[in-house]
Formats: C-alpha cells, structure tokens, sequence
C-alpha cells in the first residue's frame, strides 16, 4: 500500500490530506504537525477570535472526529527533523523515520523576529495571550504597518487599549498595497485613535518599550511584532532541495525532486498566469494549494494559476485584494474612497494587474477575470464603471 506523508499539518496540510481522499486515494496519509492542535486557520487570529467574538471551534478546518473518519493519521506535537530523498525517509522528533512514496512539504512560514522582548502572532496560543492581555488595557507598541499588525491594532483599540505603530516605510501596507491605498489605512487606523509613527525605524527594543532610530524613547506595557515571515524551509535546504525564498517548485508544485511537493506559504511556485514563480503567505493559496499538490501527487494534471487573494478587517474597512501590484504605473479609484466604499484597481502598461474591493462585496470574480484578461483598459471608463 502506498504512503503519502504531508510535513505540516496547518491548511494547507490538512486540505491536501481531505483532497486525496476525495480523489480516491486509498492508500495511507500520516499527517505530520508539530503544534499539539489540530489543523487549524490562522486569519481570525487576529481578527473576531483575537476580539473575542467567535467560538474557539469555528477556526478549525475539520471537526475532531474528521482525520481517524478519514483514515488519516494525523500526528501532533511531533517535527520532522530531516528528510532523507534517497532512501525516501522523514526523520521525526520521537526518534521514529517515516517512509514514503510521495512527500509534501507544507510546514508554513514563521514571524521574522527582532532581539529584545516582545511577543508575535501566529499561532492560537499567541491569539489567546494576547486577548488576555488587551483585555487588561494599557499602552500597546506595534512594531510593523503590516497586516498583522494592523489587525492587532484593531482588536487592541476594540480592547480599549492605547496603540502606537511604528513602521520604517512612508505609508503603512507600502510594498503590498503602494503610498496611495496606504495612505488610506493610515487615515483610518489615525482616525480610530492610533498614534501612527511612519518612516520611523525602530533601534532597540527594551524593557519598558522601544527606542527609535532618532533616538526618541517610547515607553509600552506590551510589544508586539508583525515584521513579515520567513519560510520554514530547513528540512528542503538541508535535504538539497532547491530553495530560493521558500521551496522552488513548478507549476505542478513539485519540487526539484520528483517524489517531493511543496504549498502553501513555504512553496515558490511558477505561476503560468504571471510567467514567473511566486511565493504567497495567504490563506487562499494555502486552501487550493494544498488540494492542487494533493492531485499533482496522484499523477493528475496540475497547473497552479491562481490569481493571488487576500482579505481583512480593520475598524470599518473590509477588503479583498486580488493580483499582485509588481510594476504597476497607475491606480484607478471607481467609487466613494471618502466613505470606505469603492474598488482601486492597480494597472501596469494600461493593464490591470491588481484590484481590491473595500466595503464593496461580490467583485472579486469580476476583479480576477480583468487580470487574467491581459486586455488594455480605459482608465476612466474603469474608474466610472463603464467597463
Ligand atoms: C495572525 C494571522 C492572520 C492572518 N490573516 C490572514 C488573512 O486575513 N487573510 C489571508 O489571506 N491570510 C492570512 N494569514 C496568512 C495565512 O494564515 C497563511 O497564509 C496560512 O496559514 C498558510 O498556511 P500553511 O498551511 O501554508 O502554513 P501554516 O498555517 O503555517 O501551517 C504550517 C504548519 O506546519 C507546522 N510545521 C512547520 N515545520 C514543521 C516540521 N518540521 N514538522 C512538522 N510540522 C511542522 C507548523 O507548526 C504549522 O502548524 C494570516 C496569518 C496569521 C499568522
């Protein structure tokens, strides 16, 4: 009977496991994670979980009950710790070695980390922690205008907590979103009360909060980091796998070993679409990453091209964004940006290359079909609505 091994037992993981059973595979899966939870999504960390208003259960991708339903045995609180191509082995942390036919690697990505105290966000027990915390109130220092850590800003302020953020770059969200949608966030996490400190790097963190480059001291009852993720890509670079940020996959999401596939955040995947690899840290890549290995693993045909989506909720923004803004010369606004209600849509050489909808529902298929078009677009019958 063949063995499927899946490293990583987050989304992605635990898609890809539910993926080869509806497929029909029937062999065995050994799902392998090294948290003690079952697989289980991130986002509402720090959204509604993070304030307190959904249940604990609604963040877990399958019931319990689900994996042994399933017949997969899905492993906790174990890593593997080498993976060894020739003999065809994943090395664990109880000392046991796992054989297999076909491997997936979907260990994830964790927060980049600076020197001194400090906490992050990436797992429940992170989540749990700090709700805990803000629910004390007090002075919150958010290191990073990125998602995180606006979301965390969010649910702190909702806490009744005072919020800094300190950010090195012009405009919160810049290398994702450019200084035009960033300065939207900005005005409206300003507007709920942030104290938004831009261009500002920080020098040091410390015991009672951070220094600035400008030497400015900024005292804190609570640090937070949300400075981006690394990939976990060390079992892949120590086995010689290829690795440039995370694991180099093709199209198929199979590595440079064939018995071997990467996805979900870890995975630098080519993307037909954008005729170049990409590496994305979004749920929605995990949730059909995950099912196109899973079906690359059983020989199907498999060409990942996926637009790139992201959604999120801060204050009174709801948002999707789809694409990936690289190179773009021009943002076109169609709607009310005043009132948080409309769409920006990023184009490159007169062609849409990225859009995201703000408190405007129902677009994202529309928004995704512009992009994969590849046509040449008037900008103000875009912005007016007239195409
Ligand atoms: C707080 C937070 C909020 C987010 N909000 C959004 C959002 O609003 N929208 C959005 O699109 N995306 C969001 N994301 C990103 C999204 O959650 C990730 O893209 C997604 O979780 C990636 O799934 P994954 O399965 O690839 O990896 P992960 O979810 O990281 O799962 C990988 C798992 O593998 C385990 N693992 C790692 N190494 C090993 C090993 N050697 N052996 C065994 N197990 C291992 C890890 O412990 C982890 O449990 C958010 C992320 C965070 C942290």
């Amino acid at each position: 009977m063949a063995t499927f091994v899946i490293v990583g037992a987050g989304l992605a993981g635990a898609k890809a496991a539910q993926t080869l059973r509806e497929e029909g595979f029937d062999g065995e899966i050994v799902l392998i994670g090294a948290e003690t939870e079952r697989p289980y999504e991130r986002p509402p960390l720090s959204k509604g979980y993070l304030q307190g208003k959904s249940e604990r259960e609604k963040i877990f991708v399958h019931a319990t009950g689900w994996y042994a339903e399933h017949d997969i045995d899905l492993r906790l609180g174990l890593r593997a710790t080498r993976l060894d191509l020739g003999s065809r082995t994943v090395r664990l942390s109880d000392g046991s070695r796992q054989p297999y036919q076909k491997l997936l690697i979907a260990t994830g990505s964790s927060p980049r980390r600076l020197p001194g105290p400090a906490r992050y966000l990436r797992t429940v027990q992170d989540s749990e922690a700090l709700k805990e915390r803000f629910a004390r109130g007090g002075r919150v220092l958010v290191v990073g205008a990125g998602w995180i850590g606006l979301e965390t800003t969010a649910a702190a302020r909702a806490a009744g907590c005072q919020v800094t953020i300190v950010e090195p770059e012009p405009t919160p969200l810049h290398r994702v979103l450019g200084p035009e949608l960033g300065e939207v966030f900005a005005n409206v996490h300003r507007r709920n009360g942030v104290d938004l400190r831009l261009g500002t790097p920080v020098a040091e963190i410390t015991q009672t909060g951070v220094r600035l480059s400008s030497g400015e001291r900024l005292e804190a009852d609570l640090v937070l980091v949300g400075i981006g993720a690394t990939p976990d890509t060390g079992l892949a670079v120590d086995a010689g796998l290829d690795v440039a940020d995370g694991i180099l996959t093709d199209a198929a999401l199979r590595t440079s070993d064939p018995d071997v596939y990467a996805a979900g955040d870890v995975a630098e995947s080519f993307n037909p679409l954008y005729g170049r690899r990409l590496r994305v840290e979004h749920w929605a890549n995990a949730l059909n990453g995950g099912p196109a290995a899973a079906r690359s693993m059983l020989g199907q045909d498999v060409a990942y091209d996926r637009v790139p989506y992201f959604f999120s909720d801060q204050f009174e923004i709801g948002m999707e964004f789809s694409g990936d803004i690289q190179g773009y010369d021009e943002v076109v606004f169609r709607g009310d940006v005043g009132e948080l209600e409309f769409i920006a849509y990023w184009l490159r050489d007169g062609r849409v290359v990225a859009g995201m909808n703000v408190n405007v529902w129902d677009v994202v298929g529309d928004i995704q079909d512009l992009i994969r078009s590849g046509v040449k677009v008037d900008s103000q019958e875009l912005s007016s609505g007239h195409r």
